[in-house]
């Protein structure tokens, strides 16, 4: 469906749509969570679960803390070798279709932690669908990954995604180096001065 219009109550007609589109429609809006929560990032899940963010605005806030009842492995903290088989057994228990989400820099890719304890991102023992980068990832970062989650579901997408920034920080970057050599004056090019 290419097209979404809303009819008012006193217009009569009829709406079609393929069964896969309605099925994908009913499977984004009823997810249902299962919080692998190991590190810090687990504060910003609280968060996203409090009534200031309410993820149960997007129809994914039931827990399970059943792997057979959950569709959706949200992965939050850092991830050690030691706890890898244990995520990888719970992702096997799940029931299909499942989709995950690696919550925060350390899930996604190991974070700062370059040794031989952390696993170098859930990526290394089972799909990831979405990566949200961040130390931790704000909670609106984590909302915007959900909602890719969410549009891929409809698409019956499962190419891996990363969120992006909703800004370019580059140019943002580029203006502050350039205020603070206007601010150090000459000194920013010679400490020495
Ligand atoms: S990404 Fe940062 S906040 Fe999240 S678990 Fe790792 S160290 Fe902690």
């Amino acid at each position: 469906m290419s097209e979404t219009r809303v009819l008012d109550a006193s217009e009569g007609g009829f709406a079609t749509t393929r069964f896969e589109a309605l099925l994908n429609w009913a499977k984004k809006y009823s997810l249902f969570q299962y919080p692998f929560v190991t590190a810090c990032c687990g504060m910003e899940f609280m968060s996203m679960a409090g009534p200031r963010f309410d993820m149960a605005r997007f129809g994914a806030e039931a827990p399970r803390f059943s792997p057979r009842q959950a569709d959706l492995l949200w992965v939050v903290g850092t991830i050690s070798q030691r706890q890898a088989p244990a995520l990888k057994r719970i992702y096997e228990q799940m029931a299909d279709p499942k989709w995950t989400l690696a919550f925060g820099t350390c899930a996604s890719c190991g974070g700062f932690y370059d040794n031989y304890t952390t696993l170098a991102g859930i990526d290394k023992v089972v799909p990831c669908d979405v990566y949200v980068p961040g130390c931790p990832p704000r909670p609106e970062a984590v909302l915007d990954g959900l909602l890719l989650l969410q549009d891929k579901i409809q698409r019956g997408d499962r190419t891996p995604a990363v969120v992006k920034p909703r800004t370019d920080p580059v140019p943002r970057a580029r203006e502050l180096v350039s205020a603070e050599r206007l601010r150090l004056g000459p000194r920013a090019t010679d400490p020495r001065k």
